[in-house]
């Protein structure tokens, strides 16, 4: 027997040189939460790749990339937008990011295992075409939506996002976007304003799942069990997850209450519905997530759910 078949992790020491000015909450101890609390998981271990120019481009201009290594420091810090800040390392970071998600893609669908859980940062759902925002700089999960679809030839994927915050990058990105399903649920109103309901995409594509501030796993688990089967029904080859923990009822940037059980729940109805309906292939990569003991507490339980049905 061979390691054929266990769960990816992708990763990269080079994350943690993507470093925000003191007090920031994306800081690179959240990497080092995810790590420790992995620690003993019998995982594949593999190093996240830097990502090509050219798989950046499948989502956003080259004058947005050139952009953003124009704005890279030489020394501390660089402000993109309001808190999406530019360290020396940031781009490499970056990069990583992006190339760990697609190598995932690429690993996944060449049958060398059924899930992926790629633990790289900055994240990146909140980066739209030309703008970078809310510590997002390129779409990590939206650019490897669209390796999946252009480069690997695949008819459908979905993107579900359970982040505690919109994907709006993620939105803006695959809004034109037939092939690709996205849907998010988050709190409403919060950062960054937009996901209501009837944003719903150029073709219908687009759900967006708004809960209301201390809602709870409840309503959670009452919104994303109609939403999952509407993913069934688009029958998806593929389904990518930004898996943000920020909606823990432990972190300081939202309230939506969840605890630990529920991102596993959710994490089991995801894997349940990929038996069912894509081979079980379900790639999950990071985004958010500020209490670091929350953090890795639900990293875990993810992760710990998707290996166990894998
Ligand atoms: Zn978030």
């Amino acid at each position: 027997m061979t390691d054929i078949g266990r769960m990816l992790l992708f990763s990269h020491e080079d994350c943690l040189g993507h470093a925000e000015p003191p007090g920031h909450p994306e800081q690179a101890a959240r990497l080092m939460a995810v790590e420790r609390a992995l620690a003993g998981f019998d995982l594949d271990r593999r190093a996240a790749p830097l990502a090509g120019r050219d798989e950046v481009l499948r989502c956003h201009p080259a004058g947005y990339v050139a952009q953003v290594e124009a704005a890279l420091p030489a020394d501390g810090w660089a402000m993109l937008d309001g808190d999406t800040w530019l360290a020396p390392g940031s781009l490499t970071a970056a990069l990583r990011a992006v190339g760990g998600v697609c190598a995932a893609v690429d690993a996944v669908l060449a049958g060398e295992a059924k899930r992926a859980f790629i633990a790289c940062r900055p994240p990146g759902h909140h980066a739209e075409t030309a703008r970078a925002m809310g510590f997002c700089l390129f779409g990590s999960v939206a650019i490897a939506a669209k390796r999946a679809l252009d480069h690997h030839r695949l008819s459908r994927v979905a993107v579900l996002d359970f982040d505690v915050h919109h994907g709006n990058g993620t939105q803006d990105l695959l809004w034109d976007e037939s092939r690709a399903m996205f849907v998010s649920s988050h709190e409403m109103p919060l950062y960054p304003g937009t996901g209501a309901a009837r944003e719903t995409g150029a073709h219908g594509q687009v759900v967006n799942l708004p809960l209301r501030a201390g809602s709870g796993g409840a309503a959670m688990r009452a919104v994303w069990a109609p939403a999952l089967a509407r993913v069934r029904d688009f029958a998806p080859d593929l389904i990518l997850v930004s898996a943000g923990f920020d909606a823990h009822a432990d972190d300081p940037l939202a309230s939506l209450e969840w605890e630990v059980e529920d991102f596993r729940w959710l994490t089991a109805a995801i894997c349940d519905l990929a038996d069912q309906v894509c081979g079980g292939r379900v790639v999950s990569a990071l985004e958010g997530g500020y209490d670091l003991p929350a953090l890795g507490a639900s990293v875990a339980a993810h992760v710990d759910e998707m290996m166990r049905r894998a």
